[in-house]
């Protein structure tokens, strides 16, 4: 393995470095070359895991999960406990390594990644206890009966994570799934497994038994091992396209997954927005980590009677970010994974080619490793930016005539994972806000609610189905059962049990009208 050195940070004005040209020669067939995407340079290489090998990582899983499983949860979360002090004392390795593998910029590396890791294990080792406890039912027909539902550990999870947060992402998966009791495999993306690697040597350093998580490195076809390995769940984190796969697989093999996929996240200005604040939100929101965030703001739907305030700020803050190595004293790193240019370059010439203005930023060259920041406007739905993710620095700037305009253009897409909107009135921004058809919604924010590990993170339409962080994520990570009781017996039987007569059916028929036809059923409240 090499050391990237640091260049200078790159200006934004003259063309951006070339990827050189692959070299699979460095890499035998079995294993996958991991380049550092802001200078190219191979920085390590994994062995591409087969079938055989992903089987038998989940069962040796299984058996260490026996032990774990068994713990409560309060034991679990002491055990797990040292990982705090283990990040902190390494939280500078770990930012140097993402940014290494990933690209992005040392200071997102702690703020949009460490930070993530460390709230999650600030709040959750003290929390899970009680978001794990057995939960009562309110039951109103049967006095005499009652009920609770308690959590129980799946078994082995299988966590499938993308290149984009490479650390953060595995990790808070890997944690709620320990967490719960299961033992964890991960297979994380061909293009950042190093990343994943580490991951699994902070939490063994801090004292857990490696056999509770494995680390299976490869490519989709191990992914596709990983669920067909005998796993009780599935966390997959990726494209829709990969998604539906994924689902499909699951869909057969009857487990559960939980599918974070894609974003198109809008961001809806009004008139009475602050408009400082919101350029300055829908700058970082667009341009953070390269804007390979799915919640990143990829459209935005300005009110005209703000759009050229803000349109002008939002360029002069776009014009001064400094882009290149994310070691440097930089704002914006590298793209991740080169492919990703050619996605963002065809979507950026359909919209050229249909009229759209580049106010600055530019088509990115062919092989480049750095998109500039790109901000659009003289934007519509007749262009493919308005609907595809591009998952990169590219910001549409669109002039809507009012509030209800903005919102039937946010929810004229496919996707709902997050949406944003600016307003100084907080009581219309909620309006608007729950209108908005996305998994969450923030007001006078962006991106920010992922480190707000309390609240869940989820989409609707095609962005996903369940959720990770919150109470609920957590509890997805274990099976719910429900126990049903007997408070008190009423004689030796029901009066719904055997022998049937017409007494009986007549004696039903007049509960039946007192129960659900007179006040006296609506009396009856739940326990
Ligand atoms: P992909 O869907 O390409 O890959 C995701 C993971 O799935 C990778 O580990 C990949 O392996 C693996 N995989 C590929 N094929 C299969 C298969 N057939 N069966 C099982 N696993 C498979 O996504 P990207 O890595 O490109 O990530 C970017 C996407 O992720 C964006 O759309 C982004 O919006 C979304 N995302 C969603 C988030 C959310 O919380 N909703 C958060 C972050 C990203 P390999 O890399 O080796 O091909």
């Amino acid at each position: 393995m090499t050391t990237a050195t640091a260049p200078a940070p790159q200006p934004l004005a003259p063309p951006p470095d070339l990827v050189p040209p692959p070299a699979p020669a460095a890499a035998p067939r079995d294993e996958i070359a991991v380049f550092n995407p802001a200078t190219g340079e191979q920085i390590g290489s994994v062995p591409v895991l087969d079938r055989a090998a992903v089987l038998s990582a989940v069962d040796r899983a299984r058996q260490a999960q026996k032990a774990w499983g068994a713990l409560s949860v309060e034991q679990r979360c002491q055990r797990l406990s040292p990982l705090k002090g283990v990040l902190l004392d390494h939280m500078d390795d770990i930012a140097a390594a993402i940014t290494r593998e990933n690209g992005k910029t040392l200071q997102e590396a702690l703020t949009m990644e460490v930070i993530f890791c460390l709230e999650l294990l600030q709040v959750y080792l003290s929390r899970a206890p009680k978001a794990l406890a057995p939960r009562r039912l309110p039951i109103r027909l049967a006095k005499n009966r009652a009920s609770y539902l308690h959590y129980v550990p799946r078994g082995v999870v299988g966590v499938i994570s993308p290149w984009n947060f490479p650390f953060s992402i595995p990790f808070g998966e890997v944690l709620f799934g320990l967490i719960a009791g299961n033992s964890v495999v991960v297979k994380p993306s061909e293009v950042t497994p190093l990343i994943a690697l580490k991951l699994r040597e902070l939490f063994v350093e801090a004292g857990l038994d490696p056999e509770l998580l494995h680390v299976v490195t490869g490519r989709g076809a191990t992914g596709a091992a990983l669920i067909e390995s005998g796993v009780q769940h599935i966390c997959f984190t990726g494209s829709v396209a990969t998604g539906r796969r994924v689902g499909e697989a699951c869909g057969r093999l009857l487990i559960p997954c939980t599918l974070e996929l894609g974003g198109k996240a809008p961001a809806i200005v009004c008139a009475d927005a602050d408009v400082g604040r919101a350029a300055q939100a829908l700058t970082w929101g667009a341009f953070a980590n390269h804007g390979q965030v799915c919640a990143s703001v990829e459209r935005a739907y300005v009110d005209e009677r703000v759009f050229p305030a803000l349109k002008d700020q939002v360029v002069k803050l776009a014009t001064g970010l400094r882009q290149g190595d994310g070691t440097g004293d930089v704002d914006v790193g590298a793209c991740t994974w080169p492919p990703q240019v050619d996605k963002i370059r065809e979507l950026l010439m359909d919209a050229r080619d249909k009229g759209a203005v580049f106010e600055t930023g530019g088509i990115p060259e062919v092989g480049a490793r750095f998109v500039k920041p790109t901000v659009l406007s003289n934007v519509h739905h007749g262009m493919r930016i308005m609907k595809e993710e591009s998952f990169g620095p590219i910001l549409p700037l669109m002039s809507v005539k009012n509030d209800q305009e903005a919102l039937d253009k946010a929810n004229d897409s496919d996707l709902g994972l997050l949406a944003y909107v600016f307003s100084a009135d907080a009581e219309k921004a909620r309006s608007i806000a729950e209108r908005v058809q996305a998994g969450t919604v923030m007001i006078n924010d962006v991106l920010a609610s992922f480190s707000m590990v309390e609240t869940p993170w989820q989409g609707v339409k095609a962005s996903g189905i369940g959720r990770t962080h919150s109470d609920d994520g957590l509890r997805d990570m274990s099976e719910c059962r429900h126990v049903n009781y007997d408070r008190f017996t009423l004689g030796d039987r029901e009066i719904w049990y055997y022998p049937y007569s017409n007494g009986a059916r007549s004696m039903f028929r007049r509960l039946l009208k007192l129960i659900y036809g007179s006040g006296l059923g609506r009396l009856s409240k739940p326990r």
